[in-house]
């Protein structure tokens, strides 16, 4: 049994409510989505929400502008619209700048974007950091296009000098050491990528917030990349205490589990995401640390050095649907998320199983049988007959009383003996109740 618990079907209910009040906000790098996200989840948890202004440096980089778009399509001489913002949000390129003319068809084909290996699909694409403008479309529309035509394309955008959006939430343990969850929310109507990872990110915050861990957790909800690089420019000395973290992303697809390994894989936070999948007899893959991916490249570079391991549903670049608009309420469920929650659930709770205990009595073997610790009858150690349910138990006590010099903690010994580290948990704080072994930091 876990440390935290939760209820199922109102961790159900949640889930569905949000999918459906955050899948059709239109969000970006900035913008009004972004700040209306950031709402909804501060009504789970108390966000942080914070500003930052365009044109600030952050480390290498600049606040970009603010984007904001009421509109936008593209019109056949008829006045039928072809492509419609209205429809998807994914059909007008991330940062368009504004636009209102008149194109001939091999114009328009240059500024259209298309998957022609799914021609059922709108791709995603963005352009942040270069002026631009364009459309996404089916590729099995495109076919359809009329190239004698002449067509009207119209994109009612703004990018002005604001602010941007981010925030975070501290959850204060019994200790300050600190692991820290990021996520990004900078994708518009795309459910995996990366609604799924916000989605559970704050369920994961708020059940902790009504818990008393031991552990400190700090919450980060940026855009990607630019977000990260920020909340790492603002926050240097923060960062640098954190112990280790996870990005939360694309965690809510129908396939199999999997997760990246943080940049230095003999790192325990690795270890702990191995245990969980075991605990809970999942099946998983194990995806080497690359320089490609999420925003751990920024809180494991250099100056930080941060492992942030994360475990996927369907990893990014791993699925079909993948930065498009068939990522969407069919690919992801409520189920899937559910499974995620799981074991990041597991993941935490074996984190707050970690302990460094000292062992009190340190000269010779304690005598069990004074603590009630040792099974009623002897002489059976080695034969596996007895049925006696200490058995286990007892070389798990007698593990933990010749390792706990201080040196190790409970992931270690548990990594040494192959123990469970919940398990070896449960039995160290009954040991430090008999007075035997004590915290050791
Ligand atoms: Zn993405």
């Amino acid at each position: 049994m876990g440390i935290f618990k939760i209820e199922d079907n109102k961790l159900s209910r949640q889930i569905n409510l949000l999918l459906e009040k955050l899948f059709p906000i239109n969000r970006s790098l900035t913008g009004e989505g972004n700040l209306k996200t950031l709402e909804i989840l501060n009504e789970i948890i108390p966000l942080n929400i914070k500003y930052i202004n365009s044109g600030e440096k952050v480390f290498d980089w600049t606040i970009p502008k603010v984007w904001s778009i009421k509109t936008a399509y593209v019109k056949d001489s008829s006045g039928k619209k072809i492509i419609d913002f209205g429809d998807n949000n994914l059909h007008v390129v991330n940062y368009s700048i504004p636009i209102n003319k008149k194109v001939t068809f091999k114009e328009l084909e240059l500024r259209l974007h298309t998957l022609k290996d799914l021609p059922k699909a709108i791709p995603y694409r963005t352009s942040y950091y270069k002026e631009d403008w364009g459309f996404c479309i089916q590729y099995e529309k495109f076919l359809k296009l009329d190239k004698n035509e002449t067509y009207e394309v119209f994109i009612d955008s703004k990018l002005e000098n604001k602010s941007m959006v981010y925030a975070d939430f501290t959850i204060k343990g019994e200790i300050n050491k600190e692991y820290a969850f990021s996520t990004y929310f900078c994708h518009p109507s795309m459910a995996n990528d990366n609604l799924s990872g916000l989605i559970i990110q704050t369920l994961l915050a708020s059940m902790i917030s009504k818990q008393n861990p031991y552990y400190s957790y700090r919450f980060i909800f940026v855009p990607e990349t630019i977000g990260a690089i920020t909340y790492c420019s603002l926050n240097t000395q923060i960062m640098k205490n954190i112990e280790a973290g996870f990005i939360l992303s694309n965690v809510g697809g129908p396939g199999n589990f999997s997760f990246k390994e943080s940049f230095d894989n003999k790192h325990y936070i690795n270890f702990v995401i191995e245990q969980a999948f075991k605990d809970l007899k999942l099946k998983y893959k194990t995806y080497p640390f690359d320089i490609h991916g999420s925003d751990e490249r920024q809180y494991s570079s250099i100056n930080f050095r941060i492992n942030m391991p994360s475990v996927h549903k369907d990893k990014y670049y791993e699925y079909k649907e993948y930065h498009t608009s068939l990522d969407n309420l069919d690919f992801v469920n409520s189920d899937n998320l559910m499974q995620s929650f799981y074991v990041y659930k597991k993941i935490i709770d074996i984190l707050e199983s970690n302990r460094t205990y000292l062992n009190n009595k340190t000269e010779c073997e304690v005598h069990l049988g004074k603590y009630d610790l040792y099974p009623k009858m002897s002489g059976h150690i080695n034969q596996k007959v007895s049925g006696e349910k200490n058995e286990l138990e007892l070389d798990q006590i007698l593990w933990l009383l010749f390792l706990c010099d201080g040196s190790k903690n409970i992931l270690e010994i548990s990594k040494h003996t192959s123990f469970n580290p919940i398990k070896l948990f449960n039995i160290a704080e009954k040991l430090k109740k008999k007075g035997i072994l004590s915290i050791a930091k």
